[in-house]
């Protein structure tokens, strides 16, 4: 049952309505579009009702699904580098080699050209080329601006400097898991990087992980995440990782998605517990109490022959497997 009400000009009164998807064709420059709309039908009669704000939210879905199948950069994306880069309109414009107000009318919801568009996305998913670009029209822009800009860039740059396949994995474990904590995404990457290792017989990712006190830690990952502490991680900057997945092939996929599925269900604490009942761990913390912190770095081949061992004991290959695994540490 659902709450609204709103006039019905056939029952010529206030009615119940409810909403529901539609599927409406349009021409855009001589190419038809399907779209997904909501529309709003009386309670009573059946009617399509003409629901106040509805037209405009449709409006506005169909502008972005036009914006995602045609891969144009959706004004939200616009509005995140402005943020990111604490660059005003006009000097963005001026740095990207556009026209002064061109920034202004597509976030007033003009639609960029794929090649503009495809400028913007490139600055969003690169701080260094944000950095080029404001490198290279630097003369044309007010000192004070530049600066500002080009110093939240080479930040941005220094954060993320962690390898690019490391990007595509964190995005696609953004992309599948709806919360995550920076410290369970830790425990993830370990187990997805001692699944390659075990299964493949060769890295996920070739950044080091260290024994530290809770558990396995990626360094150039904490660093990026910090901030969140242990709350779910939300930020404008890690745009970065959006839509980067693709470039992970279907065996990477696959195991990303074994660990998410079975170590993914769990809170960042019990994975904790997980990982200090494994070898891999407890060698590298040999000699050091708890409360202790260390760099001693959990090495691959360490992570590659335990993962093996618990392959051949519990077939990680399958989720029934890894699950059997999880039980029996979880009893100890
Ligand atoms: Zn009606």
């Amino acid at each position: 049952m659902s709450e609204r009400k709103d006039f019905c000009i056939e029952c010529r009164k206030e009615c119940y309505y409810s909403l529901r998807k539609q599927y409406v064709k349009k021409l855009i420059k001589d190419k038809e579009y399907t779209f997904e709309i909501t529309e709003a039908f009386c309670e009573e009669c059946g009617m399509k009702m003409d629901v106040h704000g509805l037209m405009d939210k449709n409006i506005k879905e169909i502008d972005e699904q036009y914006r995602k199948i045609e891969g144009i950069v959706s004004i939200e994306d616009i509005e995140k580098v402005i943020n990111i880069y604490k660059i005003g309109k006009a000097p963005l414009s001026i740095a990207l080699g556009f026209g002064e107000i061109t920034i202004t009318r597509y976030l007033m919801g003009q639609v960029p050209s794929k090649e503009y568009s495809d400028v913007i996305k490139k600055v969003l998913a690169s701080p260094k080329y944000m950095m080029d670009k404001l490198e290279e029209n630097k003369d044309k822009i007010a000192e004070t601006a530049y600066k500002k800009a080009y110093e939240a860039a080479k930040e941005m740059r220094d954060l993320f400097s962690v390898s690019k396949k490391m990007l595509n994995v964190i995005s696609y474990i953004f992309e599948k898991m709806e919360e995550i904590t920076p410290l369970a995404l830790q425990k993830i990457l370990y187990f997805i990087q001692g699944f390659n290792l075990a299964i493949y017989g060769k890295e996920m990712v070739k950044e080091e992980c260290k024994a530290w006190e809770h558990g396995p830690v990626f360094r150039e990952v904490y660093d990026i995440f910090k901030d969140f502490k242990y709350n779910p991680i939300e930020d404008d900057r890690f745009v970065i990782f959006e839509n980067t997945e693709s470039e992970l092939d279907i065996n990477e996929k696959e195991i990303i998605d074994l660990v998410i599925n079975t170590f993914g269900v769990y809170s960042a604490k019990t994975l904790e517990r997980i990982t200090h009942s494994e070898t891999p761990w407890i060698e590298a913390r040999l000699g050091y109490d708890d409360g202790i912190p260390s760099n001693v770095l959990i090495s691959k081949n360490s992570m590659k022959d335990y993962f093996k061992r618990i392959d051949e004991k519990y077939n990680i290959e399958t989720e029934d497997g890894v699950r059997k695994y999880i039980k029996k540490i979880l009893e100890k």
